[in-house]
């Protein structure tokens, strides 16, 4: 029997709409690449959100079509979340991290209409509109008094908006319809897109808003260091509004002083972001000798924390929530929330529980595989790769069958390459990767990639790029090689890296080897050069 209930269709356009009539006076703080503060209430936001959405269908843009960010956390990004996705067209948020050759394949490969940017892109559009598609626009998200010049032809963000009507009557679609697409390094060659629906974001926002009520609520003020260019600030530009929280939005300035300036200025309560970030933080908070103003909460995630950060957050004051997800599940897979029976628990009781990744969210599905193909059981000791399932995670990636094919096991779970054990009450502890990726400061790097440039070069007999520990970076390249004949000189290795990668992405050391460890099928063990070299960052 069905039951007898109304089936509206879930849009993102009704969660800023809920904000703006219910939470009118919380909204949006920017640090501005102009250099200024800008303020502006949910009830304002929305008003600009309806401009900007008239201004993108007089711009020509249609259902569907894909409209690309290159921008900062700011309000004019998060705006562009809501007009792009709430016309029914999908919003493709591009990380300037990426190499030129990455870029150039994304916009090309999501064949993006329009392209916003922040101007201290301009030198990345400069640059690479010679490889994007010729007919790709671009639009400057400034004030019109601050258009920049450029041999490229811009249109301004400012002037798409202005004169437009402050109302917008949101249509209808399915909610499945697409809403926004992510690109994530893949383990060799291009990137993968992850094409988010309205269904899956506003499920996730309402997930995430369960997982986190201490920090998801009304008056509560966020500041996503998280960037909205990379699995949407973790959903925080959603799930805040959704609430009635406020963002604090730091624009570029992500050190430890500009950080400590604007949380101290705005009373930020909860900081979400990657540790590296955090050390940063961390150390301007001892030169300061004090916490910013009303901070009490820290959201860590997309790399594991070191137990000594939240160790030493713990001691200033500031609850450590450390997450795990991934840009295929929207991204939050799980939360640290200790249980209330442990608030009182000695400091080192919680830090043994803190330091893991944190329960499953409501939905999310996890199962671990062993090596010889079995499900493991959840008892806090088998170990084995992790795969998960629910309404907030990938089933596919977008326009490509074979990376899609690799991703899905045969009964619809998606393999997230994590090893990792699962003890009876859903926390997840991450113990290794299987995936060939390496992750610096929250950004990751293709060893095969790098492996396979190099092995370009005639000296080269074999080689392997492994992560190595950094305290600052979380994890740094490093690369192994052994030569054929003459070593060459680390120079022209890294010379041919340069034409694939980016500079941060770089080996920080190459060593020669007479011969690399392999393991019992005859491959490379990357997981003994990885004990090997550990000591090495
Ligand atoms: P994000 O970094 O924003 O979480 P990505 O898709 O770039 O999303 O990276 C996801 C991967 O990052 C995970 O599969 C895992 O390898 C790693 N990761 C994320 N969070 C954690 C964490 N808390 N601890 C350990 N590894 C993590």
């Amino acid at each position: 029997m069905e039951g007898l209930m109304m089936h509206r269709p879930l849009r993102i356009a009704d969660i800023l709409a809920h904000a703006a009539q219910i939470y009118p006076e919380e909204g949006i703080v920017s640090a501005r690449t102009e250099g200024d503060i800008h303020r502006q209430s949910y009830a304002q936001t929305a008003a600009r959100v309806a401009q900007l959405a008239h201004g993108l269908i007089a711009a020509g843009v249609k259902p569907g079509d894909r409209v690309a960010t290159l921008a900062w956390n700011g309000y004019r990004h998060f705006e562009l979340y809501y007009a792009i996705s709430g016309i029914g067209a999908v919003c493709h948020t591009i990380n300037p991290r990426l190499s030129a050759e990455q870029m150039a394949y994304i916009v090309g490969h999501a064949e993006d209409s329009l392209l916003f940017f922040d101007t201290t892109f301009l030198p990345i559009i400069e640059g690479l509109s010679g490889q994007f598609p010729p007919s790709l626009r671009y639009v400057a998200m400034a004030d019109e008094d601050k258009q920049p010049e450029s041999k490229v032809e811009l249109l301004n963000y400012e002037a798409m908006l202005n004169g437009q009507p402050e109302q917008f009557d949101w249509p209808e679609f399915d909610e499945t319809t697409a809403a926004a697409l992510c690109y994530t390094s893949g383990t060799t060659g291009n990137p993968k897109g992850t094409l988010y629906s309205h269904r899956s974001t506003v499920l996730h926002a309402l997930c995430t808003a369960i997982s986190l009520p201490k920090v998801l609520r009304e008056g509560s003020r966020i500041l996503p260091v998280v960037p909205l260019f990379h699995v949407n600030a973790w959903g925080l530009p959603y799930s805040a509004p959704l609430t009635g929280a406020s963002l604090v939005m730091p624009g570029p300035g992500l050190d430890g002083p500009s950080l400590f300036k604007l949380m101290d200025a705005e009373q930020v309560y909860s900081a979400w972001g990657v540790p590296t970030v955090w050390l940063g933080l961390q150390q301007e908070i001892a030169a300061q000798g004090r916490l910013t103003e009303g901070f009490g909460h820290l959201v860590v995630g997309g790399s594991a924390a070191p137990r000594a950060m939240i160790e030493a957050f713990e001691k200033e004051g500031v609850d450590v929530c450390h997450a795990w997800g991934m840009t295929e599940m929207s991204p939050i897979g799980t939360v640290g929330n200790l249980p209330p029976s442990m608030e009182d628990a000695p400091l080192s009781e919680k830090l043994e529980i803190k330091r893991k990744q944190g329960r499953r969210a409501f939905g999310v599905d996890m199962k671990i595989i062993g090596e010889d193909g079995s499900a493991q059981p959840q008892d806090g000791t088998a170990e084995g790769e992790l795969f998960v399932r629910g309404n907030t995670i990938a089933a596919g990636y977008y326009n490509n069958p074979e990376a899609t094919a690799e991703a899905i096991d045969g009964e619809g779970w998606f393999g997230t390459g994590d090893i990792a054990r699962i003890s009876p009450n859903g926390t997840l502890s991450i113990t290794d990767r299987s995936k060939d990726l390496i992750k610096s400061g929250g950004e990751w790097i293709s060893s095969i990639d790098m492996e396979n440039v190099v092995m370009g070069h005639p000296n080269v007999a074999n080689c392997a790029a492994i992560a190595v520990p950094s305290e600052k970076w979380g994890e740094r390249p490093m690369l192994i090689v052994v030569a054929k004949g003459e070593p060459p000189a680390p120079e022209a290795l890294r010379d041919m890296l340069e034409e694939h990668f980016a500079k941060w992405q770089l080996p920080d050391d190459i060593l020669f080897v007479e011969e690399l460890p392999l393991t019992a099928t005859g491959k490379v063990s990357k997981l003994t050069l990885r004990r090997q070299y550990a000591a090495a960052g």
